[in-house]
């Protein structure tokens, strides 16, 4: 059995990679591993956010359709299901991962079925912790800084380097029995986008400790002017080019392992095309199921397969997708992108209680629950969606809005399942959480 490499990108949208016509070369490496390898095109994220979208990457279904931000509701899911890494593990596999983010970490459940897991929450975090449930709890300007500070100080989350820890990597994957499943995730492309001076190619220290903050102070909102926006995205594009050099090295560095590779991002981040930036989530930013958002990168490479796969996949198809690569009968429910026919895929989120559903095609994208009328974007002619054209194509509406809402119907049960959930944990006076909930 080969050994698989996955790395997430945290928040790169797929039309900022130069390998899917970004005019930028913001992706050398990933480039040389489209043009040998095989790239989707029109690949879908699983959620809005990292926990939504890396549950569904590793168990091939939704997560549960709730806007409350509950650690204790993911990991009450994953106990319910079946991952990737558990499945890879019973197989036979060392499984182990390194990911620096804490809404991908054991605090959320995502170490199930993984050996070694390096979250970095390790002992003597309680107090990080506690500033961490707070955040859910309050959702408070203060605990936000404060986690930030903690954060900038120790170089944590979003703020760590992948230089801080690649050797933590190398180290596991030498003294590991083969076959071996490595996921990395990389926080260097999530906001704020900080970049190490040697890789700065088009911001500058200034320009990007000025855009970062200036978006921080202005709540996310959108009211960064023309030249602002410019400025951060100079430093977003130099964040992916960074992230880009991990992925260099790690492919020199497990040369002798020879690997299969699966690089791709879990979502995407406005920059106020659509009203928003970045991707919502602490501060229940209201955000929209654009392409900014779900259109992600996804990459195979090191495998006999070669092309550009241009019907649409969602990451649901991810965990299918690598027992296929690996020749393995797939015990998820999801088929493999290599042979799921998809015309169309669906990705759904939830706000304030409302349900948003968007049914994504090739060259159309239908929406609905987001704005007071559905929207029908026609993608070839208008990629930025900024022309609903529902009226114009009335009988293709009507087929997607019939896909969307068979899809709301058959959720019901799990929302009504999720509600009780909910309500289980708030119940729970064992917990010393439980208030907190
Ligand atoms: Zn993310």
């Amino acid at each position: 059995m080969r050994n698989i490499v996955l790395v997430t990108l945290d928040s790169v949208r797929a039309d900022h990679c130069s390998f899917m016509g970004y005019h930028r070369e913001t992706t050398p490496t990933l480039d040389k591993m489209a043009r040998k390898g095989l790239v989707f095109e029109n690949a879908i994220a699983a959620g809005v956010g990292t926990p939504a979208s890396m549950m569904g990457a590793f168990t091939g279904l939704f997560a549960p359709l709730t806007d409350e931000v509950n650690p204790k509701i993911w990991r009450l899911e994953f106990d319910r299901r079946k991952t990737l890494a558990q499945v890879l593990s019973k197989l036979g596999y060392s499984t182990g991962a390194v990911v620096p983010n804490t809404f991908a970490s054991s605090y959320f459940g995502f170490n199930k079925g993984f050996q070694y897991f390096q979250d970095f929450l390790g002992s003597g975090t309680k107090f990080y912790e506690r500033i961490f449930e707070k955040i859910f709890k309050e959702n408070s300007k203060i605990t936000f800084f404060i986690k930030n500070l903690i954060n900038f100080v120790l170089r944590r989350e979003v703020f760590t380097p992948w230089e801080k820890y690649y050797e933590e990597i190398t180290d596991w994957v030498e003294k590991t029995k083969e076959p071996f499943f490595l996921w990395i995730l990389l926080m260097d492309t999530h906001f704020p986008y900080l970049v190490p001076r040697k890789f700065r190619k088009w911001s500058s220290f200034l320009s990007m400790y000025r855009s970062n903050w200036k978006l921080q102070s202005v709540n996310f909102e959108n009211r960064l002017t023309e030249r602002e926006r410019q400025k951060l995205i100079d430093a977003y594009d130099d964040s992916i080019r960074y992230a880009d050099e991990f992925v260099k090295r790690l492919i020199k560095d497990l040369k002798d392992y020879d690997p299969i590779y699966i690089i791709h991002s879990d979502h995407g981040d406005g920059f106020g095309e659509h009203g928003y930036y970045m991707h919502g989530f602490v501060r229940n930013k209201a955000v929209g199921l654009y392409e900014e958002l779900i259109h992600v990168p996804l990459i195979i490479y090191n495998t006999d397969i070669k092309g550009k796969i241009e019907e649409p996949v969602s990451l649901l198809n991810l965990p299918s997708t690598i027992m296929d690569i690996v020749g393995q009968n797939s015990e998820f429910s999801t088929k493999s992108a290599l042979r799921s026919g998809n015309t169309w895929v669906l990705i759904r989120t939830i706000e304030n209680g409302q349900i948003k559903v968007a049914v994504r095609m090739k060259n159309w994208k239908f929406i609905t629950g987001q704005k007071e009328v559905d929207e029908l974007y026609n993608l070839k002619e208008d990629p930025h969606e900024q022309k609903n054209v529902i009226n114009e194509h009335s009988d293709l509406a009507e087929n997607l809005r019939n896909i969307a809402e068979r899809y709301i119907i058959r959720q019901k049960p799990e929302a009504m399942r999720i509600i009780r959930d909910i309500q289980k944990i708030k119940l729970n006076k064992s917990d010393k959480h439980a208030k907190e909930v």
